[in-house]
């Protein structure tokens, strides 16, 4: 059972939120037991064989947090720091964002320590397949659905699909999300968790009285979720006005799809002639009405906090606020949209997906849209108004929601034996 770290860190962060909404709820340490524990750990060697035929060793894990409320949904990342720790962090994150959104699942999360740049195709293929396999007895469409997330995207999802269909011997498009539209994906999954980033920005921005068109948007990340969230706030009517990715970044350029044809040209945003460069920290305070962090985990502590200058924090990314950085964007008085509301289109689209290849029937993109919006609309006037009516922040009041679903699914299931 994971204990409360002093060091600033994905877990620490994750059960000090934990702690907060559990002791807002005045839930017993019985439940803070339960609450705190992750259900099932598997950690797995995954072997790689290099196409000049070495083979290499890498770690990989899945974790499902909880499976109270339904199957156990999460993401697979393909990333060289990931830890143990780090994917219990993630996998709790998305059993309250789960149930803050009324999905019928509990949280996962997995992944294999490898930098997915350094992979050829049929290495990232070699290792999909054989991290699948190695997790295979615990997933599945009633068990567990993987997505995709950091260094993963929908082609590893396609490779996961197939592995998994081909061992139980017919198709299976319901055990992972995210795949390509012909193998049974959604339509808006690539987009769903950008576009939802936007409706948490634009809510945010109309409970601050700040006008939507031309609120200027400073975002760090130019991935999945950064590339359609910047593409939907400025549909929506604001201005990108910064952008960095791990490379560092520019300001300067008129529009997204602009950029984006800078970067097939140049490689990377640095590389892009004719930009002002920034660098990540002078990105996170950057005079801006929103800030929009789409990368990883730490971006905001006590130290980055301290600089920032936008009005609105939407957390695109998972745990990008540790609890030092909390406290002093709170105190600054900026209103800060957490990442289990503001990143939750992903999943709610994820959960769409799921349900399209559990019935064969597929929605329109305009379908799509409209749940997404209906949904994300719910979640963040629930929150909305509780931070309101009982002076909490968002984070809390979204935490005490997730949590509290959860909490009271625990009490009415009870416990075996
Ligand atoms: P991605 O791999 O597609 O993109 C990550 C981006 O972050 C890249 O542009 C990369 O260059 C940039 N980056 C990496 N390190 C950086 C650094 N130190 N400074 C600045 N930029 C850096 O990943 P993604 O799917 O866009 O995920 C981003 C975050 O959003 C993660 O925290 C992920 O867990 C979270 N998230 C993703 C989804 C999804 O559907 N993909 C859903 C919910 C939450």
């Amino acid at each position: 059972m994971p204990t409360e770290p002093v060091a600033e860190s994905p877990l620490a962060t994750a059960l000090s939120q934990l702690r907060t909404a559990v002791d807002y709820l005045g839930l017993s340490e019985s439940e803070w037991a339960t609450l705190s524990t992750p259900r099932r750990i598997l950690e797995v060697a995954v072997p790689l064989r290099r196409d000049d035929e070495r083979v290499e060793m890498f770690k990989g894990y899945r974790v499902q947090y909880s499976t109270t409320r339904g199957p156990s949904k999460g993401g697979v990342r393909f990333h060289p720091d990931i830890d143990l720790d780090e994917t219990i962090a993630l996998a709790m994150l998305m059993t309250w964002k789960c149930a803050l959104t009324n999905l019928p699942y509990g949280g996962a999360k997995g992944g294999v320590a490898v930098d997915s740049g350094t992979l050829s195709l049929r290495e990232n293929e070699r290792l999909t397949r054989r991290y699948t396999s190695e997790i295979l007895p615990i997933i599945g469409p009633e068990r567990d659905i993987p997505a995709p997330d950091v260094g993963t995207d929908e082609r590893n999802m396609a490779w996961m699909m197939d592995t998994y269909s081909v061992n139980a011997g017919y198709s299976v498009p319901g055990v992972v999300t995210g795949k390509p539209i012909v193998l049974g994906g959604s339509l808006g999954r690539n987009s769903a968790t950008g576009d939802g980033v936007a409706i948490a920005a634009r809510e945010a921005l109309k409970a601050r009285n700040i006008p939507i068109e031309g609120a200027r948007v400073a975002i760090q990340g130019f991935g999945k979720v950064g590339y359609w969230a910047a593409k939907a706030v400025e549909k929506m009517g604001m201005k990108v006005v910064a952008i960095t990715d791990v490379s560092g970044g520019a300001t300067g350029f008129a529009t997204i799809d602009e950029l984006w044809e800078g970067i097939k040209e140049h490689g990377t945003l640095a590389n892009i002639p004719g930009l002002e460069r920034i660098t990540n920290e002078e990105l996170l305070h950057f005079e801006c009405d929103v800030l929009i962090p789409a990368a990883l985990a730490d971006s905001l502590t006590g130290k980055s906090a301290l600089g920032v200058r936008a009005k609105v924090i939407v957390e695109g990314a998972n745990a990008p606020t540790t609890p030092a950085g909390d406290d002093i964007l709170n105190d600054k008085g900026i209103l800060v949209v957490p990442d289990i509301l503001a990143n939750s289109g992903g999943v709610i689209v994820s959960y769409f997906e799921w349900v399209q290849d559990n019935q064969d029937y597929f929605w329109t993109a305009d379908e799509v849209a409209e749940r997404l919006n209906k949904m994300m609309m719910r979640a963040v006037t629930e929150v909305h108004e509780l931070a309101d009516g009982k002076g909490i922040s968002w984070r809390t009041a979204a935490h005490a929601l997730g949590v509290g679903r959860v909490a009271e699914a625990h009490k009415l299931r009870g416990l075996y034996p």
